[in-house]
């Protein structure tokens, strides 16, 4: 199996960059946060339980995230490989997806972090908020995000580092030109 985890802030291009290589690997994408804002679009228990948080623009706790992460990779047998998008954003998480997939009998190939400079992440949240009204986007709760970003998220890469399966990618440019950055860094896994 190929399991990637797609790393970056929010705004870094996670989404739009997993749903190319989907296509071109033939993985499937899991996102965490697409996952709960369905939850909440269907005013299921879990959406209504995370609705507040995800508003707010705080992390969901750890064992919610899991569970429902688990549960998605449970569902798709299968799979070829799984992209992971906005998962892990703890260590826990990433110590908890580690265990689960060493169960499953398959690993983490690598994890691939999207570089984007603060300035173009503000710029390109702004123009999504235009675009989808995703009330998380907005300016204030923005800033909460960020923060749950550097406070609790930027712990996943030396957490990747020290099992020398992190790989930095620059997410500045054409979605052509880092979509081939990314595929030459999977193409070596
Ligand atoms: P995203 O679409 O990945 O930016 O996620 C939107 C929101 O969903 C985040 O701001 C969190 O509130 C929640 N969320 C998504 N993934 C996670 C995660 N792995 N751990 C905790 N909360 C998450």
């Amino acid at each position: 199996m190929l399991n990637i985890v797609l790393f970056g802030p929010p705004g870094a291009g996670k989404g739009t960059q997993s749903e190319k290589l989907i296509n071109k690997y033939g993985l499937v994408h899991i996102s965490t946060g697409d996952l709960f804002r369905a939850h909440i679009k269907n005013q299921t228990e879990l959406g209504q339980r995370v609705n507040a948080l995800i508003a707010e623009g705080q992390l969901v706790p750890d064992q919610i995230t899991i569970d429902m992460l688990e549960e998605e990779v449970s569902k798709n047998p299968g799979a070829k490989g799984f992209i992971f998008d906005g998962f892990p954003r703890t260590v826990a998480q990433a110590e908890a997806l580690d265990t689960f997939l060493e169960s499953k009998g398959t690993r983490i190939a690598g994890v691939i972090a999207l570089d984007v400079d603060q300035d173009e992440l503000t710029r390109r949240i702004a123009q999504r908020q235009l675009e989808t009204g995703r009330v998380d986007d907005q300016a204030d709760k923005l800033q909460k995000r960020i923060e749950e970003y550097f406070n609790k998220t930027i712990h996943v890469l030396p957490f990747y580092e020290g099992q020398g399966k992190l790989s930095k990618v620059n997410g500045i440019g054409s979605i052509e030109n880092i979509f081939a950055d990314l595929c030459a860094v999977i193409d070596r896994y």
